[in-house]
């Protein structure tokens, strides 16, 4: 079994994402120029947590924070990627054996397996290139750099290759890719808000079709971003024991979808589900129904409902769902306390990241706040941030 997130060679975590120091960086470790850029950001979830797996809809945001790629083409029959966060030589892939690897190369199966997957679906022949990578999103922060690994490997083998695939394909491919290479059962939300957000907005997303709508973030309103740095070994287990649970919830009630319930139906069928069945159900119900009511609160700018809205998430994700832990809890109990819009946990949980919507002239403030807060309670430092709605994946030099 091959586990993607053995990485402990995260040496250089802070990078300048300029378009010319990735080409320079290219240059240096290839000895040659390269022909294309791309860039890929990370996201936030605003709210609609462990939903997409689900059917449901959800709200990602793209940070300001990005991972760069930059290709030459080379000799048919290989590829070689470098990544600045993964701090060894290049290492070499050979295509026609595009199996996963393991240990210290684990991080490559994101692009080995979508260049497997685009073969296999017939829409790209896969050519030769040497691949520079640089990112300035924390990796294993729930701000999904995995899925901009995917989705930037998939951008450069089209732009090489002349493949021409949708967001939403390219996106399908990026998640199969995670789930059969990477072994993370993750839903489709990550690989689409990397790949179809917009600047300014919230990607209002129905991952039963895979549709989207997009939402005014309103002026002056600021993301801060907290990483715990905290990484649950159990993390990955516990996200499959979520989905299992759910299944055996709806199968249990004979239902296809959380979205056919409500709150009332699920307290008629109490009886026949377990306390922790009930539990995983009612955050999926209500979460489900929690992301309407924030898209029209967003909308009309009433932050009183944004926050209740936010908290509720929170506590779902807390008490029902159980996939929160005390340092996300501190984060968001002090975001309050400092007099936040609203905050929760964002990403999978059992460690990660959480996000404060705060208004823009207090946000300096409050990263103060948490940074202080959260060196008082666990006696180390994190370092939160501010963040805009940015675009979504594409290249930016060809
Ligand atoms: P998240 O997507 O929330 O950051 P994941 O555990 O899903 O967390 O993905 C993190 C993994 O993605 C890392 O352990 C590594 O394998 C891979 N990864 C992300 N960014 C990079 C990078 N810049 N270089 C190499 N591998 C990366
Ligand atoms: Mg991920």
């Amino acid at each position: 079994m091959f586990h993607a997130n053995i990485l402990p060679l995260f040496t250089i975590v802070e990078w300048n994402c300029m378009t010319s120091t990735i080409q320079d960086i290219h240059s240096e470790v290839f000895g040659c120029a390269s022909s294309h850029v791309v860039r890929a950001p990370g996201r936030v979830n605003l709210i609609g947590e462990h939903i997409d797996y689900l059917g449901g809809f959800v709200l990602p945001v793209a940070i300001d924070k990005s991972l760069h790629m930059a290709v030459s083409p080379s000799e048919s029959g290989f590829c070689r990627f470098w990544s600045a966060q993964a701090g060894s030589d290049p290492v070499s892939v050979d295509l026609n054996q595009l199996a996963p690897r393991d240990g210290n190369q684990s991080w490559l199966n994101y692009c080995i397996g979508v260049m497997a997957l685009l073969r296999e679906s017939g829409v790209a022949e896969l050519p030769g290139f040497n691949a520079t990578i640089a990112s300035d999103i924390p990796a294993g922060a729930g701000l999904s750099s995995s899925a901009a690994l995917e989705t930037a490997t998939a951008l450069v083998v089209s732009a090489l290759s002349g493949a021409d695939l949708s967001p939403v394909e390219r996106a399908l491919i990026c998640q199969k890719a995670e789930h059969l290479y990477a072994n993370v059962p993750c839903g489709i939300m990550d690989q689409l808000a990397v790949g179809c957000c917009v600047e300014g907005h919230a990607l209002l997303l129905d991952c039963q079709d895979c549709s989207t709508q997009l939402v005014s973030i309103p002026d002056g309103t600021s993301i801060v971003v907290s990483d715990t740095r905290v990484k649950h070994a159990l993390g990955d287990g516990e996200y499959r024991k979520r989905r299992e649970d759910c299944e055996a919830a709806l199968s249990i009630m004979q239902a296809d979808s959380f979205r056919d319930l409500t709150i009332a139906d699920l307290e008629s069928s109490q009886d026949k589900l377990d306390e922790r069945l009930f539990k995983r159900s009612r955050h999926a119900i209500s979460e489900m129904e929690r992301v309407g009511q924030f898209v029209t609160a967003l909308e009309a700018v009433d932050e009183t409902q944004m926050g209740s809205l936010l908290r509720e998430s929170h506590n779902s994700l807390r008490d029902d769902f159980e996939v929160s832990c005390p340092e996300l809890d501190l984060l968001v109990d002090a975001s309050y306390d400092f007099g936040v819009i609203g905050a929760r946990m964002t990403g999978g949980g059992f460690g990660g990241s959480t996000i404060s919507l705060v208004r823009e002239d207090a946000a300096e403030d409050l990263v103060h706040y948490l940074k202080n807060s959260f060196q008082q309670t666990f006696g180390r430092e994190i370092e939160p941030f501010m963040t805009v709605a940015s675009g979504g994946a594409s290249v930016i030099q060809s």
